[in-house]
């Protein structure tokens, strides 16, 4: 690990804040009915599971193994599905939990693929947001954090598989 290129933007107890205020914000949304919560693999596991402990109340977990980067540190817009979800989400309420959104390429992608599926509701969650890159107009109900335009790491975003596991989320600088 190349310590020395990375900065911290968003440490451990801003994160936790953030992302209890977002779990209760949400349940405050959905009220009483249970949440069929979509991880999105692999940038989102440790969010997703701050995240639904924060939530409360009923909650089902799925996964949807998505690659859009292809290990380095620009967006290609091209998504590969490399997990599927296990279950039917027709007629759930269901909410897609993200790392981070970008250019919007693979959110709009993603919303797409699953309304064709048939949940009675779909949501995103988001914990960072650069709107800066929008490239397409994508809907994103909860956002953690607007960050600039800078590549970062930590607290399971990646670069190159690495950097995941940090608590923390750092500005990466080549
Ligand atoms: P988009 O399709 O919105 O451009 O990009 C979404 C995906 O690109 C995210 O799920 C994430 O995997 C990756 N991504 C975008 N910006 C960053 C970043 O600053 N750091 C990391 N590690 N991944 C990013």
């Amino acid at each position: 690990m190349q310590q020395e290129r990375l900065k911290v933007l968003l440490d451990e107890e801003i994160l936790a804040q953030r992302v209890k205020a977002m779990g209760l914000e949400i349940r405050e949304v959905y009220g009483d009915v249970p949440i069929t919560v979509i991880a999105v693999l692999k940038g989102s596991f440790m969010f997703m599971a701050d995240l639904v402990r924060a939530i409360g109340g009923d909650v089902k977990v799925e996964f949807l193994g998505v690659s859009s980067y292809h290990g380095g540190t620009r967006s290609t817009g091209a998504v590969k599905i490399t997990q599927d979800l296990r279950h039917p989400i027709e007629g759930q309420h269901c909410l897609v939990v993200e790392d981070i959104v970008d250019t919007g390429l693979t959110m709009d992608y993603l919303r797409r693929l699953l309304e064709v599926r048939g949940p009675k509701s779909l949501r995103v969650a988001t914990l960072l947001d650069k709107p800066i890159n929008r490239e397409i107009e994508v809907a994103v109900e909860f956002v953690g954090f607007s960050i600039p335009d800078e590549f970062v790491v930590g607290y399971g975003l990646d670069l190159g598989e690495l950097y995941r596991n940090l608590p923390y989320i750092a500005v990466y600088t080549p």
